[in-house]
């Protein structure tokens, strides 16, 4: 399999991630690679003209699956999506899909994460349990879809600790782990992330749909 330019052999098939984040290509490009699939994988910038999917479902993988059908409809090419957040115990599972605009403004990471830790403030380190989930979605133009999901579990921290990593890494601390998220190298975490377990249960799905 080869990255977005050059080289692809003419008989990989091409598949759509519904992202602009180069981190996530790079991530899933290395999985199915790994794989030796021979996939032509490329990001949702090869298609400025489609727009961005309004997530309105109320689960991960509704919304990972809503993400996936629009751009296999759009491109005529079979496409992944996935969607993710942090549960936490106590919360009842919020902020969940809810994580990116916990604070009201969408995507401001510092905001989410300073509102969650005065919201638990009194909650003792034994009631901290929360986990990372991903919903990864495949779907075909031809309406055949597929979700598969992946956790990581953990406690989270009072402070922020550590400078890697985004959104809610610096206050998760998985589990059997003396770090939190941000403290672990990017490979450490895609080794355990929900992200990564999403990714990697993909490849069996990929094979399958695509041949
Ligand atoms: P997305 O579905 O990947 O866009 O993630 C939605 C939101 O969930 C992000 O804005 C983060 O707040 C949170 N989130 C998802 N995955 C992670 C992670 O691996 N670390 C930290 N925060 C995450």
């Amino acid at each position: 399999m080869q990255p977005e330019t050059g080289g692809r052999p003419a008989t990989s098939r091409r598949l759509i991630l519904a992202t602009r984040n180069d981190g996530k290509i790079r991530e899933l490009h290395a999985i199915l690679d790994a794989a030796g699939l021979d996939v032509e994988l490329v990001g949702a910038d090869a298609y400025p003209e489609i727009p961005d999917v309004k997530e309105t479902g109320v689960t991960f993988a509704e919304n990972a699956l809503l993400k996936a059908h629009a751009l296999a409809q759009a491109t005529g090419h079979p496409a992944v999506a996935d969607d993710s957040g942090l549960c936490v115990d106590v919360l009842g599972g919020a902020p969940g899909i809810l994580s990116a605009r916990w604070s009201g403004k969408h995507g401001d990471d510092q905001a989410n994460l300073d509102l969650l830790l005065a919201q638990l403030a009194d909650i003792a380190d034994e009631h901290r349990a929360a986990h990372f989930a991903c919903a990864a979605a495949l779907a075909l133009p031809d309406g055949t879809e597929r979700v598969v999901e992946g956790t990581l579990e953990g406690t989270l921290r009072h402070t922020p600790t550590g400078t890697g990593g985004f959104g809610y890494d610096p206050i998760l601390q998985p589990l059997g782990e003396d770090r939190t998220c941000a403290e672990l190298t990017p490979d450490e975490k895609n080794a355990i992330s929900h992200r990564g377990k999403a990714f990697r249960a993909l490849v069996p799905v990929v094979r399958e749909l695509l041949g």
